[in-house]
């Protein structure tokens, strides 16, 4: 791992240097968060919904400053760090409405007596969340578990420790209690250490398939309740009757939308043969008319990815699938820059032996296949380690619908792409992990089911 450092990936300069912690620091977090674990027992999940409500107007003070750190620490466009923002805000105001709810005792029908499981916190969460949404990514795990009574650690990703830290400051601004959200910086040993405290009751995880299975293996080992939420190689099937303007509409951001470093990005795009040049055509479009630029611009369509590393390792993820026999249909001309610009690319005839076949690009990069017909799609769509997201484009609903119960995702989008909200669950299966964040699915992540049953006659 590399320390935690802010760079700025339009310069490629550093702003900012974080130390780790002593080991002092991390026990006295852990405690401040226990210690309020077992406050907040002896609460209700109504009165920590009503300063969710208050988090959500911090952050709406905050959006600006927020955003910008975002865009300066891994180089998404402002804009988009303003959306992120208020995504955000609308996933704490429907736990703050919903939540306690949710949380209500739930009666079970038993011929044994009368019973009902009580929804119960089970103690400090560990979160150890990616750079690719700096903000969004700390709230899904954060605004549940508030509301249930489950205080959270961070550890976020190596780049982005100047959001993380302002996200924990606007957080206590709106008025969550000391302890309930401890941002920290730990190396990977430490990280270790802190999913083993039995402090801890569960570990949430966004990220690659690499960080996944380490701290997942290390939750296992100390008998902690995680979920996973990993990459994914997401299917995008465009069949015969796809309407040609909700497929240019569509096209205009799947594959570009966050700078291409989205896990539910539409990265294989499956396109029945008689509309295959059709996509090409309009993809090519969308490619040729970015203009890249500084990210904080309104002009700028195309930004730098999060890093050059990250850029240098998909140029060599690129580099391989074309010595392996993939086609370049288009690349965006060379971008000039110390930043950390990928020229984004479209790939053709990429076959099951070629190492971009089954593995994540992440970024500007479109992988397009030409399939027969719509049950080729599908096949092509499950050949995949992967299984996140999916999406499929026709103008015949309820036609999709019966596809998307074919298809090996845990999320399929009908007539769109990368979608979320507090409503909506969001995860995945097979090596895109296991377990569900946001809506009810995902407030039940670290929520103990505890059965009371009178049996006395
Ligand atoms: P990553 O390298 O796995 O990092 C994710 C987090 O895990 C970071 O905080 C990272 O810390 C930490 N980490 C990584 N390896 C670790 C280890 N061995 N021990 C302890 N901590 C470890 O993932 P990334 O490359 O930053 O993020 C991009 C990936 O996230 C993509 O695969 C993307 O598809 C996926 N993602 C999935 C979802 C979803 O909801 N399914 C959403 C967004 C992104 P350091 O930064 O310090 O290494």
């Amino acid at each position: 791992m590399a320390k935690y450092q802010s760079i700025n990936p339009y310069t490629n300069e550093k702003f900012a240097d974080y130390d780790n912690p002593t080991a002092t620091q991390i026990d006295e977090a852990i405690n401040l968060a226990h210690t309020l674990y077992k406050k907040w027992q002896h609460e209700s999940p109504t009165s920590r919904a009503k300063i969710l409500h208050q988090v959500a107007d911090s952050l709406r003070k905050h959006e600006d400053e927020m955003a910008t750190i975002m865009t300066r620490e891994m180089g998404k466009m402002l804009h988009e760090s303003k959306e992120e923002v208020e995504i955000c805000i609308n996933i704490c105001e429907y736990y703050a409405e919903k939540g306690p709810e949710m949380l209500k005792p739930q009666p079970i029908e038993s011929k044994l007596g009368h019973g009902y499981y009580l929804k119960q916190a089970t103690g400090v969460i560990m979160a150890c969340e990616p750079w690719n949404f700096p903000l969004y990514q700390i709230i899904r795990v954060f605004a549940p578990n508030f509301v249930v009574g489950n205080p959270m650690l961070l550890k976020h990703a190596h780049n982005v420790p100047g959001s993380a830290a302002l996200a924990a400051k606007i957080v206590k601004e709106g008025g969550a209690p000391e302890g309930s959200f401890i941002n920290l910086y730990p190396t990977y040993d430490q990280l270790d250490d802190i999913i083993a405290d039995p402090r801890i009751q569960g570990v949430a995880l966004t990220g690659s398939e690499r960080g996944g299975s380490s701290v997942a293996a290390n939750a296992g080992k100390n008998l902690k309740k995680s979920t996973m939420e990993l990459g994914g190689n997401d299917p995008f099937i465009i069949l015969d009757d796809a309407d040609p303007e909700v497929l240019k509409q569509v096209l205009a951001t799947a594959r570009t939308y966050n700078g291409g470093q989205v896990c539910t990005s539409s990265k294989r795009i499956i396109v029945v043969k008689s509309r295959y040049d059709e996509v090409l055509h309009e993809l090519k479009n969308v490619f040729t008319n970015l203009k890249a630029g500084d990210p904080m611009l309104d002009s700028t369509t195309l930004p730098p990815m999060n890093s050059v590393g990250a850029r240098d390792k998909l140029a060599k993820q690129v580099q391989a699938a074309v010595d392996s026999g993939a086609k370049v249909f288009y690349q965006y001309p060379e971008i000039k820059s110390a930043g950390a610009f990928f020229s984004p690319v479209i790939l053709t005839n990429v076959d099951h032996n070629n190492p971009a076949f089954d593995e994540e690009m992440f970024g500007p990069v479109a992988v397009v296949y030409q399939v027969e017909d719509e049950d080729e799609a599908i096949a092509l769509a499950n050949n995949s380690s992967y299984g996140l997201g999916s999406s499929i484009i026709s103008a015949n609903v309820d036609h999709a619908q019966e596809l998307a119960a074919q298809i090996e995702t845990g999320m399929t989008v009908i007539n769109g792409t990368w979608i979320t909200a507090g409503e909506l669950p969001f995860g995945g299966v097979k090596n895109s992990g296991y377990g569900r964040e946001l809506s009810d699915l995902g407030m039940m992540a670290f929520v103990n089911q505890h059965l009371v049953i009178d049996v006395s006659k």
